[in-house]
């Protein structure tokens, strides 16, 4: 027929030129999947990471989801790794925080696949309660940013479950250790046959307080995000134990993958060396939750900052203003 002689040859260019697209994408993301170990994979997402454990052709596991809006391009990563239509079995989590949960909903319904959190994670990711909220009095870069991020309540519905067993679902040979502090639930994951440890946010290998870390990202030890960080004391504990395990390897939630030949003396140096902040809302005094969210909270400390950029914003106003006056005067 004239009219599909005149349609088909753009469709089958279009669909064509579809697959091109499809296939330039996974080449483009299989690049940027880093093996960090046997049968690990590290990609960046904005500032946060993701890891892939599994190889090709068997059963594997994402481990945290980055950021809302990355599900695209982790789900094209995974393609270029494992193969198209191939997903994991499940998607687990060291927390629940925006930056490592924030794309886990939309990629377990592209696969289909249950995410797994901590029972004391749950609260926050099905919608019974808000995390404790920031405290940006702790000082640091990161805790400046924090009164500019919004607040969301989240709820993955029955595709999130409770971790039960120590072991990490669908992947044979890992487990996960409970490491709270920087959030009720927070864990880290580790496979003891080469000591390869993910460590979410217990600790990070960038320093988040300071602006130069936040922008040169430049490898440091450091310990987890501070205004996000809800009770210091097990936060300080959780970097013992995980010291103790003297990995060979790190993946942090935030920052480069460290593998040095003395990385485990530079970790125990480290949790030697770590210090709670001096000041902060969560210092003296944790938050405290259970599997309802919220219990206690200590009360906020006086934050100078808003009220700083409201009197610099009212002087402004003013300046502005006079000067208004003034032209109009002119006139
Ligand atoms: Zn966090
Ligand atoms: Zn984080």
């Amino acid at each position: 027929m004239s009219c599909s002689g005149g349609v088909l040859p753009p469709k089958h260019l279009s669909i064509r030129k579809i697959r091109a697209t499809l296939r330039e994408r996974r080449y483009r993301m299989s690049r940027l999947i880093t093996r960090i170990a046997p049968d690990v994979g590290w990609l960046p997402v904005s500032f946060a990471n993701v890891y892939f454990i599994g190889r090709p052709g068997s059963k594997w596991v994402l481990i945290d989801a980055g950021l809302p809006g990355w599900a695209a391009e982790i789900f094209s990563a995974a393609e270029a790794r494992f193969g198209a239509g191939s997903g994991p079995e499940a998607i687990v989590l060291s927390h629940g925080h925006i930056d490592h949960a924030g794309s886990a909903l939309a990629l377990a319904e592209m696969w289909e696949v249950p995410i797994y959190a901590h029972h004391l994670e749950l609260p926050f990711l099905t919608g019974k309660s808000l995390y404790p909220p920031a405290d940006p009095t702790v000082g640091g870069a990161t805790a400046f940013l924090s009164r500019f991020l919004p607040v969301l309540r989240r709820n993955f519905g029955d595709r999130v479950r409770e971790l039960r067993q120590q072991k990490v679902p669908g992947a044979s040979g890992w487990q996960w250790l409970s490491t709270p502090g920087h959030s009720p639930g927070h864990i880290c994951f580790f496979r003891s046959s080469d000591r390869v440890l993910l460590t979410g946010d217990a600790l990070v290998s960038v320093d988040m307080d300071s602006w130069s870390g936040l922008l040169t990202a430049k490898p440091k030890l450091s310990g987890p995000p501070a205004p996000f960080t809800i009770d210091w004391e097990s936060a300080r504990a959780s970097i013992r134990q995980l010291s103790n395990l003297r990995p060979n390897v790190i993946g942090c939630g935030h920052g480069l993958p460290m593998s040095d030949s003395d990385l485990a003396e530079h970790l125990e140096q480290f949790a030697q060396r770590f210090r709670v902040p001096r000041r902060g809302r969560y210092v003296r005094q944790p938050a405290r939750t259970n599997e309802n969210g919220i219990v206690d909270l200590p009360p906020a400390p006086f934050d100078p900052v808003p009220f700083a950029t409201a009197a610099g914003l009212f002087c402004v106003g003013l300046a502005l203003g006079a000067g208004y006056l003034d032209e109009k005067k002119r006139r």
